[in-house]
């Protein structure tokens, strides 16, 4: 794994956002601000691969992101996986970045515990290590595993000491405790089904754009 020469360091935050909560929005600029990264990018996802395709658009899903964001200098909404035919795959986008970025740079994909449980069931999820470290906030309701592949290869990657980490552009699972809210893009879409109100529950800007476009009712 490559010693870091620099601290211009990259993270990687993809999800459906659909639509974005505040629950993304401060776990991404925790997570900028404990790993110290020049840009956090938030990719929304134009083909999840593990679910039913949402039926909001990518590039609405974008919006909304680029509106929660506003002008938080370390988020970036990116645009990346909606330049590609399909399906949104991890692999394919830490291998884009990586090559965009350089060997030394340290890379890191965020993903939240919910999708760490998924991970041995990703495209190539073996590779992922060898483009970028894995680092995961956990979330309320959520376990790491405890037994099986995912597990064993969760206990051969792990490493606890953050300032390690950091001195290498990869090759590290790094969990980290951080304040999350307990929010769900599920629970936003349920509740406007519902009639119910959303504020608070995600930027006022994004809540406007939702009634503008009638979106999830
Ligand atoms: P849905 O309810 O549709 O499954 P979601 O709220 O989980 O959506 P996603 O877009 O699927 O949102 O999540 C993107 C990423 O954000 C995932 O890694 C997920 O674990 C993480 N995440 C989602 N909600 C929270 C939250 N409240 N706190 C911390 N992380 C979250």
């Amino acid at each position: 794994m490559g010693r870091s020469a620099n601290n211009m360091s990259v993270a990687l935050f993809g999800g459906t956002f659909n639509p974005v909560h505040f629950g993304h929005v401060k776990i991404a600029a925790e997570l900028a601000e404990l790993l110290q990264v020049q840009s956090m990018r938030m990719l929304p996802c134009a083909f999840p691969p593990h679910r039913d395709q949402p039926a909001v658009a990518a590039k609405q899903r974008l919006a909304m992101l680029q509106l929660a964001i506003g002008e938080q200098s370390a988020l970036k909404a990116d645009d990346l996986e909606l330049h590609r035919a399909a399906p949104s795959y991890s692999i394919d986008t830490v291998q884009l970045v990586r090559q965009e970025i350089g060997e030394q740079t340290p890379l890191f994909l965020c993903v939240g515990m919910d999708s760490l449980v998924t991970l041995d069931s990703w495209q190539r999820w073996h590779e992922l290590l060898d483009h970028c470290h894995i680092v995961i906030p956990s979330r309320p309701g959520w376990q790491a595993p405890s037994q099986g592949v995912l597990a064993d290869w969760i206990a051969q990657h792990r490493c606890d000491d953050l300032a390690a980490v950091k001195k290498c552009s990869r090759g590290h699972v790094h969990f980290c405790d951080l304040t999350l809210l307990d929010l769900s893009s599920t629970n936003i879409r349920d509740k406007i089904k519902q009639g119910e109100s959303i504020n608070f529950m995600t930027p006022d800007t994004v809540v406007d754009y939702i009634q503008k476009h009638h979106l999830y009712e």
